[in-house]
């Protein structure tokens, strides 16, 4: 396949960038490197410089190659981010995602898979994991602008075939460490875990310990990165195959408290992982879990690294190689 990614040196794009190339498929990269790094991304493909929005040049990369599907990850992520500067996140994640759908389109490439999130869902009222037929209920603006986005591709079925992918807790790094999360300003919390972890920051401070669970923190269901990257290439396959739409979860269909989570960190690390609580965080829901019932029974995917400790060590290990060779 010819594989054309927006936000392929981010996190989770360029993730998918090595998984793809591992199967042996062609991939072509736009990225305007604002949140992402051209050093964690191979030599072995195409590179391109690029807003979403610079209609002229997408065009042109567009026209030069025969492109399978785009995927399209480029976007901002941060819900607390969001929830203070909501229009940064309307603009890149809804109207410059449609600009680059449209431009898509124009030039007859009508295959998308798209980025999406569990905070879409915002906080299901029944205690049980969340199906794709659940009531979309965001609660900030970064699930608002994802779920007009995913509005977009589902009004315009008849021309786009899309897949949604709409992601819960991404986790880990690649087992090779070819890449890995970098951020300067990390808010996620096997991150922050991982940074507490190789001395970085003396503890984590855990969001609220007043929520309706068993010990008081929120329960998300954290997904390995390259568990992730590996349900892009099965969803890249099943779209060429029966070029419809459709919309998956991605997640294990279990989930882990924050202290869960701390508590087997600190397994890992002999009791390294400090911990202070404070208030909760806006825009937080109490509990995102996914059911995992449709991608199963849709996608020939079988996750490989669905072990909590597995995602965190790999987390720790990628941190360990940012600290030692100053990445
Ligand atoms: N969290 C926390 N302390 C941190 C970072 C996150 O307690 O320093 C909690 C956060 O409130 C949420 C869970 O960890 O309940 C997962 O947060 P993360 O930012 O990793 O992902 P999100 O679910 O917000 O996308």
């Amino acid at each position: 396949m010819n594989i054309l990614l927006t936000g392929g040196a981010g996190y989770i794009g360029s993730h998918v960038v090595f998984s793809l190339l591992d199967n042996g498929h062609k991939v072509t990269v736009i990225d305007n490197l604002s949140t992402g790094h051209k050093k964690i991304l191979p030599k072995k493909i195409n590179f391109f410089d690029c807003n979403i929005n610079e209609k002229y040049k997408i065009k042109e990369i567009l026209q030069s190659s025969n492109f399978d599907i785009l995927m399209h990850f480029a976007g901002f992520i941060k819900v607390e981010e969001s929830v203070s500067n909501p229009k940064k996140y309307f603009e890149n994640n809804t109207d410059n995602a449609i600009s680059l759908f449209e431009t898509c389109l124009e030039n007859n490439l009508n295959n998308i898979i798209f980025s999406s999130t569990a905070a879409v869902y915002g906080n299901p009222k029944e205690n049980k994991p969340i199906s794709e037929n659940e009531l979309l209920k965001p609660l900030n603006p970064y699930g608002e602008s994802k779920m007009r986005t995913e509005n977009y591709l589902l009004k315009n079925k008849k021309k786009i075939n899309s897949i949604i992918l709409r992601y819960f807790n991404v986790a880990g790094a690649d087992n090779q460490l070819r890449t890995g999360l970098l951020s300067d300003a990390a808010t996620h919390l096997i991150k922050i875990i991982s940074e507490v972890a190789v001395g970085k920051r003396k503890k984590i401070c855990i969001y609220g310990n007043d929520y309706t669970t068993t010990d008081g923190t929120a329960i998300r269901d954290y997904i390995h990165v390259s568990d992730l990257a590996d349900i892009h290439v099965k969803t890249s396959e099943y779209l060429l195959q029966n070029r419809e739409s459709n919309i998956f979860n991605c997640g294990y269909g279990r989930g882990y408290s924050v202290l869960d989570v701390i508590n087997k960190a600190n397994n890992i690390t002999n009791g390294k992982i400090k911990f202070e609580i404070s208030n909760r965080r806006p825009g937080d829901a109490e509990k995102l879990v996914s059911d995992v019932e449709k991608i199963n029974k849709h996608l020939k995917w079988k996750p490989k690294y669905n072990n909590l400790k597995t995602i965190i060590h790999s987390s720790i290990n990628w941190e360990k190689k940012i600290y030692e060779e100053n990445l």
